[in-house]
């Protein structure tokens, strides 16, 4: 009895773990991927990938030098 216990918490442990994967897969693959997202810097307006940006105040700069200007 205690076996099977084991067995289906495994289960589930790896079910919810490739269940996470995925929904995080699916929801980066769709419309809303702010990793790879082509964003305008809020001073020079030059388009640069979202995980490049530097943010301040909720604005995105393309480089430092945007930031502090
Ligand atoms: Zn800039």
């Amino acid at each position: 009895m205690l076996k099977m216990l084991l067995f289906a918490a495994l289960l589930f442990g790896v079910y919810y773990i490739f269940f996470r994967k995925e929904s995080l897969t699916s929801s980066s693959s769709s419309d809303n991927a702010p990793e790879d997202a082509m964003i305008p810097c809020a001073k020079c307006g030059t388009y640069v990938q979202f995980k490049e940006t530097l943010t301040r105040d909720g604005k995105h700069y393309c480089s430092r030098e945007c930031l502090e200007g």
